[in-house]
């Protein structure tokens, strides 16, 4: 069975984001990873121009 579509795959290694969504958000498009490892993987290739998540919550910190 495959999957449906519901979920992106990740955009380094191509597999589903079983472990979460860990999206880097650049200006026009939001990209998603399976894991830490390969947004940080990611960064380092591709060096990406990160904006600000879209507002959505208040993380006091
Ligand atoms: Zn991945």
């Amino acid at each position: 069975m495959t999957a449906t579509g519901a979920t992106p795959p990740c955009d380094l290694c191509g597999l589903e984001l079983e472990r979460g969504d860990f999206p880097i958000h650049t200006a026009g498009q939001t990209l998603h990873f399976c894991c830490d490892g390969c947004r940080e993987i990611y960064r380092l290739l591709h060096q990406p121009q990160e904006q600000p998540p879209p507002k959505e919550r208040d993380d006091g910190r």
